[in-house]
């Protein structure tokens, strides 16, 4: 491609809408264009690395005998029904778009695929003998992110590589699983990135395992706790760890204290010269279940730790059906309007107790008039801590369970693990912290669709049995901005070679140099003709906004025309490390092609 011909644009200046390095580069250099919240356009040249990318990732899917269709992203509501998440995706999240046609039917564009393709499995999946298969398709998803960002990053519509396997039984989905796995690595590997494996939260689908794909860097979204032995790595939202031992309490009988100002556990520590492993603190969550009952949330857990609201989430979800609920559609800390809707009186917050009585919650049919109790694990060994008193200004000391206070029926592990943890698999490794963008996510479903979607198979002994599903994800427009994320300088974007958008650019110096321009045509046909994917910079430019631009745009080797064409060589520059070579003109292209198959192989 000329660049004469092309629509090529740069930005001296970084635009003012991007927040993080990939975002502004991607703007400056031309790649993409903001269109509206959350929505771009991918020009020319990105097009081309999200083509690289998707062959990266088909050429890995094929490998493993996954198959590729299309599915339609235009989504019937019944379906989204049949599985009982219309609802929940359209209303409560709000993550579906959703719309209804001329004939009054209601339709989403698809943030997912799991309904489709599980009606079609039940379709044309009769026997065990057409098991396992496994699906694949390479898609525009559309999700009404609630906050778009870091272009390609968070879109509200991008490129995702779903698949969906269909297995008779657990142990042949763990081996697709496996697959995956090695399939995922591979992928990011050949493109170019550095990244981590990590364990990841299941959420209320519960299923058997999880794993996100994180790519290193600073402006990810999410935390990374790991070890340094390599044993291992999760997401923060769903690891474990070792809490601290607690100290010994200080306060060996039952009192209650005054304590003014003490609303915090850093405060109230302050003035009781205690440890906040003495303490019992009491947090108000506010859950609403999926049939429209609220259920007020009190967790009791050690002081010096913080409940992971992932985890907690995951706790709610098992406790719906008390409340005859399925899910959990929010999980709050509620604030003082919401407390206003519920609370009989103002509650003592800063100092609540375990047993704050139920009569704090003026109950009604939306409403469950008993707080839910729950204790943490840090909390259930304490002996004569301090806690509240439900009493502004006042705490009590050397209480213990079932004796000043009922021990919670339910004990939950919800606590967040962090840095400087002690690890679970050998207390003598402590967990290390890094960000991490996640660009891929493999999961083990189990029966959770199969079963609300009616979708079977006749069993080997001639059972109607549901599928055993997995799914496995990968955001394509994602990944590739995470290249960038990774990997620029001052200049500009460095792509990984495998996934350039083009591996070589001719920078003509000077186009009214009729030796310069004959080169550069020669090499220009020739090198493209030997499938080296070569722009020519022919613009009427001057030689120093050329090599900006090609720096800018990040074109692995820029070949220079110049001075040195007197002794039969051209100028090869890589940009990566900057390093300049003279290089034969005849020996242009033998060298680039070695150059290029050390750096993808
Ligand atoms: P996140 O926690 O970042 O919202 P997710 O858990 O919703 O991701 P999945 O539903 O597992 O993501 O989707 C699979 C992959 O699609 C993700 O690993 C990610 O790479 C990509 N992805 C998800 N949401 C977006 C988005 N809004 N924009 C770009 N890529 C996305
Ligand atoms: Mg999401």
């Amino acid at each position: 491609m000329r660049l004469s011909q092309m629509l090529f644009v740069t930005l001296r200046e970084d635009p003012a809408e991007a927040e993080i390095p990939s975002h502004k580069l991607l703007l400056r250099a031309g790649y993409i264009r903001r269109i509206g919240s959350g929505l771009y356009a991918y020009l020319p040249l990105m097009w081309r690395v999200l083509k690289k990318v998707s062959q990266i990732v088909r050429e890995e899917m094929d490998a493993t005998g996954a198959q590729e269709c299309l599915l339609p992203q235009l989504q019937p509501a019944d379906l989204w029904r049949e599985s009982g998440r219309w609802d929940t995706y359209t209303q409560a999240e709000g993550i579906m778009f959703s719309m209804t046609d001329r004939q009054q039917r209601e339709l989403g564009l698809g943030p997912t695929h799991e309904e489709v393709i599980t009606t079609i499995a039940k379709d044309m999946i009769r026997s065990y003998r057409q098991l396992p298969l496994h699906l694949y398709q390479i898609q525009t998803k559309f999700r009404d992110e609630i906050r778009p960002r870091f272009g390609l990053m968070r879109g509200r519509e991008f490129i995702m590589k779903d698949g969906y396997s269909f297995h008779t039984n657990e142990e042949s989905l763990k081996k697709t699983y496996q697959d995956m796995a090695q399939a995922y690595s591979n992928m990011l590997r050949r493109s170019g990135l550095q990244f981590r494996a990590v364990d990841a939260d299941s959420g209320a689908i519960g299923g058997s395992g999880s794993q996100e794909f994180m790519v290193l860097a600073e402006a990810g979204e999410d935390e990374v706790l790991y070890t340094e032995d390599g044993q291992y790595a999760a997401n923060v939202e769903k690891a474990v760890s070792m809490p601290a031992d607690a100290e010994p309490s200080p306060f060996a009988t039952f009192e209650k204290r005054e304590t003014p100002g003490t609303e915090t556990i850093d405060k109230l520590c302050k003035f009781l010269k205690c440890s906040p492993t003495q303490v019992v603190k009491n947090v108000l969550y506010q859950a609403v279940y999926d049939n429209g009952i609220t259920v007020l949330v009190l967790v009791s857990i050690r002081g010096d730790q913080d409940v992971n609201q992932v985890k907690l989430l995951n706790e709610l979800t098992k406790l719906a059906g008390n409340y005859q609920a399925k899910n959990v559609l929010f999980l709050t800390v509620p604030d003082a309007e919401a407390q206003r809707k519920w609370a009989a009186k103002s509650l003592p917050l800063g100092y609540m107790a375990p047993d704050v009585a139920d009569d704090y919650i003026a109950g009604s049919k939306q409403v469950n008039s008993k707080f839910l109790r729950l204790v943490d694990r840090t909390a259930v060994d304490l002996t004569n801590f301090v806690t509240g008193s439900n009493e502004s200004g006042y705490h009590v000391v050397g209480a213990n369970w079932n004796k000043e206070f009922p021990l919670p029926a339910t004990v939950v592990g919800v606590r967040t693990a962090k840095k400087g943890d002690r690890a679970v698999h050998n207390p003598e490794q402590t967990l290390h912290s890094a960000r991490g963008i996640e660009v891929g996510h493999i999961f083990q479903l189990g029966t959770k669709y199969s079963q609300a979607m009616g979708a079977t198979y006749t069993s080997e002994q001639g059972e109607e049995m549901p599928f055993v599903m997995g799914c496995y994800g990968v955001g394509v427009s994602r990944l590739a901005q995470s290249a960038v994320e990774q990997s620029y300088d001052k200049d500009g974007i460095i792509w990984p070679v495998a996934i350039a958008p083009y591996h070589a650019i001719i920078s003509i110096p000077n186009i009214s140099d009729g030796q310069q321009v004959e080169v550069a045509e020669k090499l220009y046909a020739e090198l493209n003709q030997s499938g080296i994917e070569t722009l020519l910079d022919d613009r009427d430019e001057r030689a120093g906004v050329k090599f900006k631009d090609a720096d800018l745009i990040g074109i692995p080797y820029r070949i220079v025309p110049g001075r040195s064409l007197k002794a039969g060589k051209v100028e090869v520059v890589e940009r990566a490390t900057h390093k300049s070579h003279e290089i034969l003109i005849d020996e242009v292209n033998s060298t680039l092609k070695q150059w290029i198959e050390a750096a993808v192989s």
